[in-house]
């Protein structure tokens, strides 16, 4: 009789194997971005990435909220390779009034009880990791931030949902601390079920699953990166939340509810919600139970047909009351007396029908489990690609641990739904406590990671203040190279070009021009047009200056160059032509006209000998005489940073400085004659090339030199020279990164600690990967391949912290460009004597080109520490060559004039 009235609720194979798979579907719609939102079951990542490996170890807090019981544990982990564990827990009540109150109350009470227990246990004064086992679905961001979606449960509080608990946890504690002397520092905010995983993943390392079935009922387990599409990144794995409970909330289960789920439903403190758990968990299944009696007595099929006061109150039949009356081994003593308890006179027969009630109802809950289960099962196995996987499934839950038969069940279920699967059901002992303090535990040692990593890069960090400083040292240091009494030792070098104007759209002909200073040189033939059809074209050659060259004889080297030249002039077909030749030489140079340029030193990657102190364009002749095949007529020495001056000039007659963020750094501006103080005359303007790459060289930013620069410098060609350039500039970035990369690793925070040898190589880490590494497109696992390709086998974890480094010191880089960028603006505003200047800027240089942040952060400070200048970024075409060829026309047509 019984069983024909609850035919609905006996679920067949077939049945079972169907939610089978719509719960297989339910979980890829919550996984997927754009189902995700409509997903009942909502597959909610948890940020914990790997199971404790057992290196694991220290001294931890963890409450636990959300189970039948709140809880604080303590435990200790030991890393002696024995899996060693202690565990010290205190029960507290959770009053109604609690848990059905408002969110400050609750807080504050998890507070006032972890004070309790940290007394009890003598832990106050001492600084403790905590763990915050928060059974109820939040949506997690990291590991240490969950917003609640909603209570579940028998859990109401006012005012939490939609709200960070970990940071209501952490205020409560903070008031706290004001009174006690306590210092709780909440890490990890972990589900039950994920806590139950890491337990048993302890344990054994085959755990992959965490299953709960007492008050609630809800699963997780290891998910494939590249399957959540919520989460950035594609390697590894992650726990997900399933929340479970939620499945059948858009009816997806309505066909096999009964009208007794439905009165319970709506009985219920959250109607229309959690339909699934309502199945399945302890805490409806008494009601359940309660609600089919009351309908057959009604009925007249129980109890003579009589309904006692007590069978028409709800909540009373409880889930102890099922397990007992389930224990058949003890007959129907007991079923018979709780049903006289309830004031209802039980027959024999009714005990049966009463018992046999219990039962369907909660094989129905272990069938139901079973069959969520079993998908999850299939999904892991189908993620690793096996046709036949041995897992491990960690469960807790009163339900399943107390009920006498639930667990033989369940496990006979799954094991016939999914025969591919060996499963093993692993009971977690306190799993919940213990897990938030594994999963604690391995935060803990991440943050600790972090700082580190924190503390490295910090040096990186410039301040507001900082940067105003460094503008204003720069200001002084301008000040000085252009004063007669202070200029010879200044280290910001302020060399006159004897460029005194930019180009005025007149100038023409055909010219060459040379670029040498950076990775390539360049012969180039420059045409330029004037008048209506003002156009400039230009032929040019690329040629490698082997290694031995740039760091040979000075002689070698430009014999060298002259050779590269004559390849390009038979090359063109005009090697009879004999003409006028600017010489771009991107090196400071202190020059007495425009066509003489004596070297005061090498920089980036130069250093022949014989040649500091001579006259560049001497040595050219001199290596032309040589040869002698050719005749060419130099006209200008030019610094690449006015080449791209001229450049953008001759577009845009408002450009009046030139910048170069390429493998050197570097800044030319329009200063005006009366403030050279080393030149005659006071009318008119010269553009001052300002090597500002030797700021800093007396030691006036050694406060903003972190080591790595220190590390870079020593390891370069010209030690203690160049500073500022060495923390600005394409040839250094990179290296800096390397030195940053060596430390971290040596500190164990990278690459499981070991140097690999490339990573040894100088020079291995170039800026351009800077650039790709932080280019945003790029996903986690593109930057681990390029890592690869530079031989360093990176984890995800390493991938992310390399990008880290990488974006401290190419924004460190920009910001200090920006600031002295600032200083110059702000100079030739005072120069012209207004209010608000505008100004534009020629720009040239490969890292201010391709680097995807370097720019925006440079323009961002520029406008920030010179908040009067309107700054205009020009993007120069081939400065050095166009730039050369520029003024070579405009000191031709000046020669031309002077010798007329
Ligand atoms: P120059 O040597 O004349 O300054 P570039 O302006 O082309 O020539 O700069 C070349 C330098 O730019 C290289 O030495 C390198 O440090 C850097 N670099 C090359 N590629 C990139 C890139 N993709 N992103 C950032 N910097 C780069
Ligand atoms: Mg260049």
């Amino acid at each position: 009789q019984v069983d024909r009235y609850l035919y609905h609720m006996r679920l067949s194979d077939d049945v079972l194997l169907d939610v089978m798979a719509r719960f297989q579907a339910e979980m890829v719609k919550g996984l997927g971005r754009d189902t995700n939102p409509t997903a009942t079951v909502k597959m909610l990542p948890s940020f914990v990435r790997s199971l404790p490996d057992g290196s694991e170890k220290g001294d931890f807090l963890a409450v636990d909220l959300g189970g039948s019981q709140f809880r604080a544990h303590r435990v200790k982990v030991f890393d002696d390779g024995k899996q060693n564990s202690q565990l010290e827990s205190k029960f507290y009540p959770t009053p109604k009034e609690v848990i059905q109150g408002n969110g400050a109350e609750l807080f504050d009470y998890i507070a006032d009880c972890l004070l309790d227990f940290m007394e009890t246990k003598n832990l106050k004064h001492k600084k403790l990791p905590l763990g915050f086992t928060f059974s109820f679905p939040c949506k997690q961001t990291k590991l240490e931030e969950g917003v609640l979606l909603g209570w579940t449960k028998h859990f109401k509080v006012r005012g939490v949902q939609d709200t960070d608990v970990v940071n209501s946890l952490r205020k409560a504690l903070q008031k706290h601390k004001a009174s006690f002397d306590i210092d709780v520092d909440v890490l990890a905010l972990v589900n039950d079920t994920v806590g139950t995983m890491m337990t048993c993943g302890y344990d054994d390392q085959r755990c992959e699953v965490g299953l709960i079935i007492g008050t609630g009922t809800n699963a997780c387990y290891m998910e494939e990166m590249r399957h959540i599409d919520l989460v950035e990144g594609d390697e590894g794995r992650m726990c997900i939340n399933t929340e479970w409970g939620a499945f059948g909330d858009d009816g997806a289960l309505d066909d096999l509810r009964t009208e007794f789920d439905r009165e319970l439903d709506l009985g219920s403190l959250n109607p229309g919600k959690q339909l699934f758990e309502k199945m399945i968990s302890s805490l409806y299944l008494g009601e359940l139970v309660r609600l089919i009696l009351l309908k057959m007595t009604k009925e007249g099929l129980l109890f003579n047909g009589k309904v006692s006061t007590a069978l028409l109150t709800k909540g009373k039949i409880e889930m102890k009351h099922v397990f007992a009356m389930e224990k058949y081994k003890e007959g129907l003593s007991n079923t018979k007396e709780i049903l006289t308890e309830l004031n209802l006179f039980p027959s024999e027969e009714d005990c049966i029908a009463v018992q046999h009630v219990c039962t369907i109802v909660s094989f129905r809950s272990a069938n139901l489990c079973a069959a969520a289960l079993a998908a999850i099962l299939t999904r892991l196995r189908e993620n690793k690609k096996l046709l036949r996987m041995r897992t491990t499934v960690g469960i807790d839950g009163g339900l399943y641990k107390t009920h006498p038969q639930y667990a033989k069940r369940l496990h006979k279920v799954v094991r016939r739904l999914v025969p591919n699967c060996d499963v093993r059901f692993l009971l977690s002992v306190s799993g919940s406590g213990k897990g938030a303090a594994m999963v604690t535990a391995v935060a803990y040692r991440l943050a600790a990671q972090r700082k580190q990593i924190d503390a490295a890069l910090a040096p990186f960090l410039l301040s507001l203040e900082t940067l105003r400083e460094v503008k204003s040292k720069m200001r002084t240091e301008l000040e000085y190279g252009l004063k007669r009494e202070t200029q010879a030792s200044a280290t910001v070098k302020m060399l006159p070009t004897y460029v005194c104007g930019t180009p005025d759209g007149t100038e023409k002909g055909k010219f060459l021009a040379l670029d040498l200073g950076g990775t390539n040189f360049r012969v180039l033939l420059v045409k330029i047009r004037s008048g209506r059809r003002r156009s400039v074209q230009m032929y040019n050659k690329i040629f490698a200056i082997p290694l031995e060259i740039m760091q040979g004889t000075g002689e070698e080297l430009f014999d060298h160059i002259v050779q590269c030249i004559a390849d390009f002039l038979d090359y063109m077909g005009i090697k009879g032509a004999r003409l006028p030749l600017g010489f771009t030489f991107s090196f400071p140079c202190r020059q007495a006209s425009i066509d003489k340029g004596t070297l005061v030193g090498w920089t980036k990657g130069f250093k022949a000998t014989d040649c500091e102190g001579e006259d560049v364009v001497d040595m050219l002749r001199e290596a032309i005489r040589r040869r002698n095949e050719f005749d060419l007529d130099i006209v200008a020495v030019v610094n690449d940073t006015v080449g791209t001056m001229m450049t953008c000039g001759y577009e845009d007659p408002n450009c009046e400085i030139g910048l170069i963020a390429g493998t050197g750094s570097n800044v030319c501006y329009m200063e005006d004659m009366k403030n050279i103080e080393i030149l005659e005359g006071n009318e008119g303007k010269m553009c001052i090339n300002t090597e500002w790459g030797g700021f800093g060289d007396n030691g006036c930013i050694d406060n903003i030199r972190t080591k790595y620069d220190k590390e870079v410098d020593e390891g370069s060609l010209n030690p203690g020279k160049q500073r500022y350039e060495k923390m600005t500039s394409g040839m250094y970035l990179g290296e800096i990164v390397r030195q940053i990369l060596i430390d971290l690793t040596k500190q164990g925070l990278l690459f499981r600690g070991q140097i690999s040898e490339s990573l040894r190589k100088r020079g291995i880490f170039e800026t351009k990967f800077l650039s790709q590494i932080e280019s945003d497109r790029l996903a986690l696992l593109q930057v681990r391949r390029i890592l690869q390709q530079l031989g360093l086998d990176s984890t995800c974890e390493d991938s992310i912290i390399v990008k880290e480094v990488c974006g401290a010191v190419s924004k460190r880089a920009a910001q200090l460009c920006g600031a002295g960028l600032a200083a110059i603006v702000e100079k030739k505003r005072e120069n012209r004597g207004v209010e608000r200047l505008q100004i534009t800027v020629g720009v040239d240089g490969t890292l201010y080109k391709l680097h995807p942040h370097f720019s925006r952060v440079l323009r961002e400070t520029v406008k920030e520490l010179a908040p009067q200048c309107d700054v205009t970024f020009m993007l120069s075409e081939d400065g050095s060559g166009k730039g050369a060829a520029l003024i070579t026309a405009v000191a031709k047509r000046l020669h031309n004039v002077g010798q007329k």
